[in-house]
């Protein structure tokens, strides 16, 4: 067995990586060979498997259908609407392809645009399918984003058509999409030629004549459709997708066709142990890169059945995702430490009442996963539980544990190890060199970064090259404007983003840091530190925090006294600069729709600015609660 040491020094070498990067792209079916693996004459620009031609709905489907027609391949759960369903591959095909011609007929060819503005229903993933068969590009936009933001991403990806429904469901309530949609056409400068609906009957849709067009009638024409997959470029875009935006302007990340096919195909052997006859419950969202690597296209690309979920994770009760996991047998599991610590404060008999010993792993990713979070799992599943660190812009995971390779003993609180293909570097903010062991620094990574990795932003080189590559001070490295630090063994922890520094009196301190410590305290459940204004000191750091038990502060006396006793335990373990200038107690904090704590909110309230673009939160009340708590200050 080769070590994962040796692994991942082979993916990275120069004089290795291509032979390495070859046997990988074995994984998929190439319509004409590459001739050269690796092009990297004008970095960053790297360019992977040159001269081969694929397609990745071929890989997805056609490739199974001779020896697993029949297995299943989509299983959907909607505990919003009440409805299962569950597509053998071979019936999975035979809807892409009614899509795709019906996206066809409505003039999509290969490098058209198409918007998917979709709740978490199977023609969102056909959608996605159909494009990638003809060659078209979609950009999926988070479902029940504001009219503003799907303006903005209209503009930027100028779709030619959209694909849209009369609503999603979000706990139990029907949230219309297609007022959202019209006013988001409205506010475009672009305008789309077609916008094609699927009606799920939960709300009312008017049709704007000459433009909307119904899936269902369009389907009809096209169900004995068979539409051949476009043959690709390597390098050709497969994709755009918008970062989430928690940090400012999304970016729109182009990733490629080929070197993306590979690194999926990769790691679902090497990291997320797929073998045949698996079940992958990826319970994120397709509006979020997790979403569009490991609900569509990884398992598919592996020939595993992937479970696509529409609802949340406690409704009808919190036992849904272990009884999805009983039912369907899955054996992947991979959501985010926010959805863990909901399930946390449900009742721990769900974690015992269903059969779970069909699943072998189970991975968190999208936000640092705090230690009582990762112990109650490990704990109360009896799973391992795998962190894994990444971003929009990578596809697929950066920092993890390749377990496929090797199992090597993981860290609590700790991502693991740089994944091959990455040689990433932690480096000092202001000189650019490489950080020691236990030192802190930015994470960074050499280029040539591996396959699967975003190729440009789109429609803008230079906005990539400014943005990503010259952060660095006299190197060109990748800034994933992330803190890390590396201990002895080589694993890495990460300590928060770049821009969530507070500057007390000149000393900078990661707002991460100091939550860190907050959380520590037995009655805080959860808490946001940032950096506000000050005449005197620069900036001082405000906390807001979510008790345990919110009885507990609810006297002024008693909030007082928390107040106190909170600070005193960040003078303990960090010193008195660390010491928030106040510690307010709200019962919720600003998140983003994909669970990230939006600092920048709370800051803005703080300053008494405009919240702006912030319309992505997940419940805005979350934003009162902050106005009400300086309020009394
Ligand atoms: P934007 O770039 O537009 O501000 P965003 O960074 O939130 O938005 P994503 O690409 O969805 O958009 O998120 C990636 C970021 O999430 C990482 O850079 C990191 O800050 C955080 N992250 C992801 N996984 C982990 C993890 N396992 N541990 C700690 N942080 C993580
Ligand atoms: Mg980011």
């Amino acid at each position: 067995m080769t070590s994962y040491a040796s692994f991942h020094a082979r993916s990275i070498s120069p004089d290795s990586r291509a032979a390495f990067w070859e046997e990988q792209a074995r994984l998929i079916d190439w319509e004409t060979p590459f001739d050269q693996v690796l092009e990297y004459d004008k970095p960053p620009f790297a360019r992977w498997f040159v001269g081969g031609r694929t397609n990745i709905c071929h890989n997805a489907l056609d490739r199974h259908l001779p020896s697993r027609g029949t297995q299943n391949a989509l299983i959907w759960v909607s505990t919003e609407t009440g409805q299962e369903r569950v597509y053998t591959y071979d019936e999975l095909s035979a809807e892409v392809n009614r899509m795709a011609a019906s996206l066809q007929s409505l003039g999509i060819v290969r490098g058209e645009r198409v918007l998917i503005y979709m709740p978490m229903v199977p023609e969102a993933l056909f959608a996605m399918l159909a494009c990638t068969r003809l060659g078209a590009i979609h950009s999926v936009v988070f479902g029940g984003f504001a009219s503003v933001n799907l303006a903005a991403r209209i503009d930027d990806a100028r779709p030619k058509v959209i694909v849209s429904a009369d609503a999603g469901s979000r706990n139990g309530k029907v949230v219309p999409y297609k007022p959202l949609l019209d006013e988001g056409i409205a506010l475009a400068q672009h305008k789309p030629s077609s916008v094609l609906l699927v009606d799920r009957g939960l709300a009312p849709m008017p049709r704007v004549a000459g433009r909307d067009v119904d899936y269902a009638p369009l389907r009809e024409q096209h169900l004995d459709a068979f539409v051949p997959c476009e043959w690709m470029e390597s390098s050709d875009p497969s994709y755009v997708l918008y970062t989430s935006g928690t940090t400012g302007k999304p970016k729109g990340v182009q990733r490629d066709t080929g070197g993306y096919a590979v690194a999926l195909a990769s790691s679902m052997q090497h990291i997320f142990c797929a073998k045949p006859g698996d079940t992958m419950f990826c319970a994120s969202d397709i509006g979020w890169v997790v979403g569009h690597s490991y609900i569509v296209y990884a398992p598919l690309l592996a020939g595993i059945a992937t479970v696509m979920y529409e609802g949340t994770p406690i409704r009808p009760d919190g036992g849904i995702w272990w009884r999805i996991v009983e039912k369907y047998k899955v054996t992947q599991l991979f959501t985010a430490p926010t959805a863990i610590r909901v399930l946390k404060k449900q009742d721990p008999a769900y974690l015992t009442q269903y059969d779970l010993s069909s699943l072998r792993l189970i991975f968190l990713a999208g936000e640092p996963l705090d230690e009582p979070t990762a112990r109650w799992l490990t704990e109360g599943v009896g799973k391992p539980v795998v962190d894994n660190y990444w971003q929009t812009e990578t596809g697929w995971p950066i920092l993890g544990m390749a377990r496929g390779v090797e199992v090597l003993p993981g860290k609590l609180g700790s991502p693991g190890k740089p994944v091959y293909g990455y040689d990433v570097k932690l480096v000092n903010e202001a000189t650019g060199e490489d950080c020691g062991p236990n030192e802190k620094g930015v994470l960074a990574i050499e280029g040539p970064m591996p396959p699967g990795c975003l190729s440009t932003l789109w429609g803008d080189d230079e906005r990539f090259v400014k943005t990503y590559w010259q952060t660095v001070p006299g190197r060109m490295l990748y800034s994933s404007f992330d803190w890390g630090v590396r201990d002895e063994d080589g694993y890495y922890f990460i300590l928060g983003r770049t821009d969530d520094v507070i500057n007390v009196a000149g000393h900078r301190l990661g707002s991460r840091e100091i939550e860190e410590s907050i959380a520590s305290h037995p009655a805080v459940a959860e808490v946001a530190v940032i950096g506000v204004q000050d005449a005197l000191k620069g900036q001082v750091a405000m906390a807001f925090a979510v008790l345990r038990r919110p009885e507990q502060a609810e006297t002024a006396d008693a909030r007082l006294a928390l107040e106190g006793d909170v600070m005193k335990t960040v003078d303990k373990q960090l010193g008195a600069v660390a010491r928030p200038a106040r510690v307010f107690f709200v019962s919720m904090l600003p998140k983003t729709r994909s669970g990230k704590l939006l600092r920048r909110a709370i800051q803005a309230i703080c300053e008494g600015r405009e919240t702006g673009d912030l319309i992505t939160l997940e419940d805005p009340a979350a934003l009162e609660q902050v106005r009400d708590a300086l309020k009394g200050a």
